[in-house]
């Protein structure tokens, strides 16, 4: 390419960032806890690689849930268990068995196959505030080996009104250590009133997820039970909170591939999600085993596969994904 290939646009014209698009998450129960699923959404399935999140929202009351997702399966994706009040439990096939606090994480890597439970732990009256990612994982990684990380401390930078704490990628200058398959970050932002300023890379797309309080976005308000995404194209994002509050920016380059997810599998096509889930009920060793007191789960096989199963997605009568 040389610059005769560059069009000539003029210096000045600097385009407008894209518009703020708030995006309603739906109301489910997972493992006895309510949440807003935020992504997949029918108008954006992916932010980056980040392709589900559930932000738990009991807050405490008179009966506080306690979160029990009994051994289920993972296919070519990362889950990330963030928790900002109360413990998990996380135990898994490869044998690992990590309580995760709030400011730690617990990052698993599913590859072709790994199965979890997550218990709700008995202090903080068992009850749970946090968020539940997935990563879809890229073809060199997808079909490899499942891994397990815990990180009990992960890096802090400042903000200016407020700080940050990167649980993947890098922001604002600090990265964290856990593993990253692809061109991604994901940060929690703690906000105080006033004006915080985050650098982003413009090669990412963004979007903002307010777990407690409020935030401002431009004209936008953005509160919990609702995803703002932020498009690319953004060199920064300005935060502007009345009051406390606490947020989850989630970014990445743009997935390369479309991907397919039925149940808890991420996958390229329904074959490939039908033969994992036929090593599931068949219990095949493909998933192997978790050492959890809680009951294996299970759902119908997949809506293109069976005549009279409801899709998981949209069924409230049993376990959708987890
Ligand atoms: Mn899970």
């Amino acid at each position: 390419m040389t610059t005769a290939d560059v069009p000539d646009v003029p210096v000045t014209a600097t385009p407008a960032p894209p518009e703020v698009e708030l995006l309603a998450g739906r109301a489910a129960t997972v493992g006895g806890v309510g949440v807003h699923r935020l992504l997949p959404q029918r108008a954006r399935r992916l932010v980056g690689a980040w392709c589900f999140a559930d932000h738990l929202r009991q807050v405490p009351a008179a009966e506080p849930a306690r979160l029990d997702v009994g051994p289920h399966p993972h296919m070519g994706l990362q889950t990330v268990t963030w928790v900002v009040a109360g413990e998990v439990l996380h135990r898994d096939s490869l044998g690992s068995e990590q309580l995760v606090r709030p400011g730690q994480l617990n990052l698993m890597t599913a590859g072709y196959g790994v199965s979890h439970s997550e218990e709700g732990a008995a202090t903080s009256g068992g009850t749970v505030q946090g968020v539940q990612l997935w990563i879809a994982q890229p073809a060199a990684t997808r079909n490899g080996p499942a891994a397990f990380e815990h990180h009990p401390q992960l890096p802090s930078p400042s903000l200016g009104a407020g700080r940050a704490t990167v649980l993947v990628g890098t922001l604002a200058g600090a990265t964290s250590p856990a593993r990253r398959d692809t061109d991604h970050m994901g940060a929690e932002l703690e906000l105080r009133p006033g004006r915080a300023v985050l650098p982003l890379d413009p090669a990412y797309e963004h979007a903002l997820a307010v777990v407690e309080g409020a935030v401002r976005l431009g004209a936008s308000t953005v509160a919990p039970g609702a995803l703002a995404y932020l498009g690319t194209g953004r060199s920064e994002l300005v935060v502007e909170p009345d009051a406390p509050a606490r947020a989850l920016l989630m970014g990445g380059v743009p997935f390369p591939e479309p991907v397919l997810m039925w149940w808890n599998y991420v996958g390229r096509d329904r074959d490939e999600l039908a033969a994992a889930h036929r090593s599931w009920t068949d219990d095949d060793g493909r998933f192997g085993r978790v050492a959890s007191p809680l009951a294996r789960l299970t759902a119908p096989g997949p809506p293109w596969a069976a005549t009279r199963s409801p899709h998981p997605l949209a069924a409230p009568g049993h376990d959708g994904p987890v």
